[in-house]
């Protein structure tokens, strides 16, 4: 009944029928911070972190786990992952800037995306940032020029498109041909890519990247694409091209809703290891260490998302909608590619479900709605709902649309909470407007 697939490791539903997370009701918590409000699990967050670790260094020591900060990143969260022996990928001056203020230390932190600024370079110079990657010709210009005048030598590796469709939504979908990201190694740009990368005098080309997408529920997509581009890699030997470093990026996928069976960790770890060992060997090439970006997989798991029920409006033989106080504004993910998720009234989490609704958020779109048609025990304006998997890609994509405040963010273990960012107030919103 209770979709536990979905919910924190820690998830449960007491005696009276309320959803408890990390030892905490839904209902204090709401009482306590309000709603909307995002709940993360500490034991959830830390255990999948320790799982994708070890997963992968069973398997391969030479492994590091890099947290793609984009999926959501704070100063607490920098600090548990790097407690957890992790990584960083950042994309953007912002999520370094983040880093940076949370004491990272920037030998692990990789810089990603296919438009880096002028600016975004310099501060990563500045701060001796561990890696960039490049994704583009006119980057790999700016980056050695600037490295050049930083006096700096940066370690870079080379994103490159292997042509692979991951068969997830399209928006998502980033290592194929027609993708603003990357060099493609189809088209020759990736062999470009690599001769340039070598040739230039401030720049040390210690490997290669890709990234297929996300969220991705197969493994032949890894498989595959890591034995193209190892194969790639290895027509450059004789011009000089040593693989240091191998990173077939993140995508790793979660169940969002029940009966979704993503591969488990182990499986990742399985194919990507055993597929780069194999390839290697018959390559006779030296195994690089494998650097996995996984963000999704890590915090999404760990996340749920609190709302309380308000108007509830029921067009007699079309549709009841149910309206909740938050909506598109702190998650864009179902307006944004039909993402879906379970819904869960908490403080009736063991009722029998008794009637189709659609959830709908409190902004000005119509397309504003968090899951439509599914079943549901019979609510009450007051009541709480909770959607799980909701800690990747929601507070990260949250934006201040309609002027709402956007929501705060707890974590909770063993029957305590602990804020971790606060409500934004009017305040808040209004700080940067010039009057
Ligand atoms: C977004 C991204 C990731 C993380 O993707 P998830 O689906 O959150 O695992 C990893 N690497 C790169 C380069 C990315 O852009």
């Amino acid at each position: 009944m209770f979709p536990q697939s979905v919910f924190p490791d820690t998830a449960e539903v007491d005696t009276q029928g309320q959803l408890v997370l990390g030892g905490c009701r839904a209902t204090d918590l709401a009482d306590e911070y309000g709603t909307p409000v995002y709940v993360l699990d500490e034991e959830t967050l830390r255990a999948r972190c320790r799982s994708f670790t070890g997963e992968f260094r069973k398997l391969y020591p030479a492994t590091n786990v890099s947290y793609a900060c984009k999926a959501y990143i704070n100063p607490e969260l920098a600090k548990l992952f790097q407690e957890e022996g992790l990584g960083f990928d950042v994309v953007s001056g912002g999520e370094l800037a983040l880093l940076i203020s949370a004491q990272v230390p920037m030998d692990e932190v990789y810089f990603h995306g296919n438009n880096k600024t002028p600016q975004e370079l310099s501060e990563a110079l500045e701060h001796s940032i561990g890696w960039v990657v490049i994704d583009s010709f006119y980057e790999m210009e700016l980056l050695d020029r600037l490295a050049g005048q930083a006096g700096r030598t940066q370690d870079i590796l080379i994103r490159v498109s292997p042509g692979i469709d991951p068969h997830t939504h399209v928006y998502t979908t980033t290592g194929v041909l027609d993708s603003k990201f990357g060099f493609a190694i189809q088209t020759g740009h990736a062999a470009e890519a690599v001769r340039m990368g070598l040739a230039a005098k401030n720049l040390n080309l210690r490997g290669l990247h890709f990234h297929l997408g996300s969220p991705i529920f197969e493994l032949e997509p890894y498989r595959v694409a890591t034995e193209l581009v190892l194969r790639f890699a290895a027509e450059f030997r004789e011009e000089g091209l040593e693989m240091e470093r191998f990173s077939p990026g993140g995508g790793f996928a979660i169940s969002y809703i029940r009966g979704q069976d993503p591969p488990p960790i182990s499986a990742y770890a399985e194919t990507i290891v055993s597929t780069m060992t194999e390839t290697c060997q018959e390559l006779d090439m030296e195994p690089p260490s494998l650097v996995i970006e996984p963000g999704r997989a890590i915090i999404g798991p760990a996340g749920v998302a609190i709302y309380r029920i308000g108007a509830i409006k029921d067009v007699p033989g079309v549709r009841k909608f149910v309206s909740v106080d938050g909506g598109m504004g702190d998650n864009i993910r179902p307006a944004l590619y039909q993402a879906e998720y379970e819904v869960v009234a908490a403080n009736k989490a063991d009722w029998e479900p008794r009637e189709k609704v659609t959830i709908a958020g409190k902004y000005c779109e119509s397309g504003d709605l968090l899951a439509s048609d599914i079943m549901l025990p019979e609510l009450e304006s007051g009541d709480l709902i909770a959607i799980p998997a909701a800690g990747a890609y929601c507070p990260s994509m949250a934006s201040n649309y309609n002027l709402n405040p956007r929501p705060p963010m707890v974590l909770v273990k063993d029957g305590k909470s602990r804020l971790i960012r606060r409500r934004e107030s009017y305040q808040d919103m209004m700080h940067c407007d010039v009057v």
